[in-house]
């Protein structure tokens, strides 16, 4: 993992260089952060016009001295003495940061395996499954259009008429949104497309849900589709991966 952090501080080096001298930017008011206002500034040109600018320097210095630093946590013992622990500070950059990203990824696997157990001994659930759901990638289009198509057959799914059957269906749900770039970002590498997908956590009730959520988010990354790309071709394809990936049904 720190083999990993001293690459992505060097490409935060890097990509500093490349945000400041490629794309213009601009102070144009304030933002909160905590107690604190600070200056926001805004691309005006390049990929992300429009939007916050980050600086990648700022985030590389975190990232360096990401549990560099340490506090005192106080403690009180089950024989009910205060004891102190030092603690490692961390940067709490979970989406640049390995070390971050890998705790955070443990505490919240904690919390859903404890949520998971307890919906399945109240009966609230019969069976958990993990479901995998993706949408055809559109070359070159913008990590914003390719979020906003993915939301769109999402809320499709699971709100208004169509979510009072999936409601009824899928007791609860914990969804887990991930993006890569294209089939090359597994290598490390730039690819040409923003690939939204989501690793869903679902209890239900019976084990034919699993047919039913595939058609279901068929129908809805074709209604997504059509509103935004004017046609199908962003819809999920049955046999392109997704949607089961593993079921543990009770008994
Ligand atoms: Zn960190």
């Amino acid at each position: 993992m720190h083999g990993v952090r001293a690459r992505v501080v060097r490409l935060l080096r890097r990509a500093g260089y490349v945000a400041r001298w490629r794309w213009a930017r601009v102070e144009d008011g304030v933002r909160r952060v905590g107690p604190h206002v600070v200056p926001r500034w805004t691309y005006r040109a390049g990929p992300a016009a429009g939007l916050e600018a980050v600086d990648p320097w700022r985030m590389a210095r975190r990232l360096m001295l990401c549990s560099a630093a340490w506090y005192a946590q106080a403690r009180i013992t089950s024989a009910d003495a205060l004891r102190v622990v030092a603690q490692p500070r961390p940067c709490g950059q979970v989406h640049v940061c390995p070390v971050c990203a890998r705790r955070r990824s443990w505490t919240l696997a904690t919390a859903l395996r404890a949520a998971v157990e307890e919906d399945h001994a109240a009966g609230v659930v019969r069976g958990v499954a993990l479901v995998t759901l993706t949408h055809r990638d559109e070359p070159g289009a913008t990590l914003r259009a390719e979020l906003a198509r993915f939301r769109r057959a999402w809320d499709s799914l699971t709100r208004g008429r169509a979510g009072m059957a999936w409601r009824q269906a899928v007791t609860s749900w914990f969804i887990g949104l991930e993006v890569t770039r294209g089939a090359a970002g597994a290598r490390g590498e730039l690819g040409h497309g923003w690939h939204v997908h989501a690793h869903v956590i679902v209890g239900v009730q019976d084990s034919e849900s699993a047919q039913w959520i595939g058609e279901r988010w068929r129908a809805a990354t074709l209604r997504a589709s059509r509103a935004l790309l004017g046609d199908d071709r962003g819809a999920w394809l049955p046999g392109a991966g997704g949607v089961w990936s593993e079921t543990h049904a009770d008994g």
